[in-house]
């Protein structure tokens, strides 16, 4: 192992892959070292069965689309969203075009996104939330059906059983995907380690301490028997340790992390892997979060393509466990508490009672109950055919604020130090299908000296760097059909 390195990735999840991928385009003789506690990569939230593997691009997520009093549909954060997953894609587009990502049915497959509401409001809502989006560039070829026949077609899993009466609307629009971030995950690393990076599995970053000269020194262990290897030193870190992340931060004694918590949410799926079930279903269809739940539990039936194999997801189940990585402690709750975070986290908790009282109501639910939640979507759905499955712990950011003075937020944090020579990501979603900007937004941040030198390579790998695809319908009619070209998926 190198004593000295330019680099230092702590945590094998698409974080820490997608960030030492960019830096190694931008900064080729850059030295770059990965630490992983745990013996493989992509063991944690990346790991294809800890999460749903959304291509999170709002083509069918309805906490996105809020309603506005008036009745109108706010839009901005599905466009925000979409924007984002189109940086990723243009990512990836490039990597597999040079060889440095295999074939793409490997990582990512077309998967069409589908909306799926009963009851009148919610039939209103979908079509007004479809009129809304269904002439804006990134949301082309999207299609609304209130006909039970067409919504038949699109998921003939979802009709059968229903009643006639009720009242059913869904949108289909066939540019969606199932990403294994996992395989990603491994497939960006190992082209790294050809390049010349190291990768550490087994080995746990214990702490971190800065040198006089603004490195740092990462203490290291063996995560199976505590022994102690020998630090190394970096002289930029990223902490891309997921639900560990909060953890190292405090300990590196920046005051940046100063004020911020983290709640942990655990949760479950149930998944088939009944050939016949799986045949009948081939989209992922979100339906519409129950009044008072947080976005995460939006309750939604999907396709997932992982090592060639279909299967179905559904869920999630949110649950409490104090712990902040699956792998993790059941102390690790009560470990984050600090002075400064006490009081954001106390008034950050008492002002969302409503997250409080709905994760006691899905822990108390009973696994009939929670079947009934599945029968929703396939009302013939058979037991026999479904079994749990344990999700990924989301930690969710609580953080110090001015009026409120502590609040909880659903959406991913990059904390770093003033003199950019650490950062790490705080939070969960939109996740993985943001990970390249996330991590285009960490490099501006701690590296804006290296920018002007490093913006050629960015835009050549990325064609719509600082552009909005939004205010160019041909630019994002070109960008889209590019790379779903290259990435094999529907424009
Ligand atoms: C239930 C659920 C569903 C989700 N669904 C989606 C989805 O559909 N689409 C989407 O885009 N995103 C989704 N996400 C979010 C997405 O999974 C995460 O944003 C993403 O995987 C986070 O990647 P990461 O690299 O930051 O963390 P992780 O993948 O958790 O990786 C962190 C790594 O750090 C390691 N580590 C921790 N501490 C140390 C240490 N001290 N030393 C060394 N290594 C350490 C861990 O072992 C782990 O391997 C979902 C998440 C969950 C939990």
């Amino acid at each position: 192992m190198n004593k000295t390195v330019d680099v230092a990735l702590i945590g094998g999840g698409i974080m820490s892959a997608t960030l030492g991928t960019l830096l190694k385009k931008l900064q080729p003789d850059w030295d770059i070292q990965i630490f992983e506690r745990l013996g493989d990569l992509a063991q944690e939230s990346s790991n294809p069965w800890n999460n749903a593997g959304t291509g999170h691009s709002a083509l069918c997520e309805l906490n996105y689309t809020p309603q506005n009093s008036d009745g109108s549909i706010e839009i901005s954060s599905a466009v925000k969203v979409n924007e984002q997953f189109q940086v990723s894609r243009q990512f990836w587009s490039h990597l597999v075009s040079e060889g440095a990502l295999p074939e793409p049915s490997s990582f990512i497959n077309p998967t069409p996104h589908m909306s799926f509401v009963w009851g009148e409001t919610n039939v209103e809502y979908l079509r007004k939330r479809f009129e809304a989006l269904k002439d804006h560039p990134l949301f082309a070829g999207m299609e609304y059906s209130e006909d039970p026949a067409v919504i038949h077609g699109w998921a003939p899993l979802m009709m059968p059983g229903r009643l006639k009466a009720e009242a059913v609307a869904a949108t289909y629009i066939p540019s969606g995907t199932d990403v294994d971030f996992g395989a990603l995950s491994h497939f960006m690393v190992d082209t790294l380690v050809e390049s010349g990076a190291q990768l550490n599995t087994g080995i746990r970053v214990a702490n971190l301490k800065r040198h006089g000269d603004g490195s740092w020194k990462l203490k290291l262990r063996h995560d199976i028997g505590e022994t102690p290897v020998e630090p190394v030193t970096a002289r930029f870190v990223f902490v891309g340790a997921g639900g560990y992340a909060l953890n190292l931060l405090q300990k590196s004694g920046i005051k940046e992390i100063r004020g911020f918590g983290g709640f942990p949410v655990s949760g479950e799926f149930l998944r088939t892997d009944n050939p016949e079930v799986v045949a009948a279903h081939s989209a992922k269809v979100y339906g519409k979060a129950a009044v008072g739940s947080p976005p995460m539990s939006v309750p939604h039936l999907d396709l997932r393509v992982v090592e060639g194999q279909g299967s179905l997801m559904f869920g999630p189940y949110a649950g409490f466990s104090p712990k902040f990585l699956k792998t993790g402690s059941v102390l690790d709750l009560f470990a984050s508490i600090r002075w400064h975070n006490l009081l954001p986290m106390v008034a950050a908790g008492l002002s969302n009672l409503s997250l409080v009282k709905y994760l006691i109501g899905q822990l108390m639910a009973s696994p009939e109950t929670k079947f009934a939640e599945l029968k929703n979507f396939v009302p013939n759905a058979k037991p026999e055919d479904w079994y749990r499955i344990t999700a990924g712990q989301r930690v969710q950011v609580m953080k110090k604020h001015p009026k409120k003075i502590g609040v909880l937020q659903f959406g991913t944090e990059v904390v770093s130090s003033a003199d950019g020579s650490i950062a790490g990501l705080l939070g969960a979603s939109p996740g993985a299908s943001t990970a390249v900007p996330i991590m285009l937004g960490l490099v501006e941040k701690c590296f804006p000296d290296r920018m002007d030198d490093w913006r050629p390579k960015i835009k050549e790998m990325i064609p719509s760097f600082g552009q909005q695809l939004s205010d160019s319908p041909k630019l994002a009619k070109e960008t889209l059909k590019r790379t779903a070209k290259t990435l094999k998926i529907h424009p």
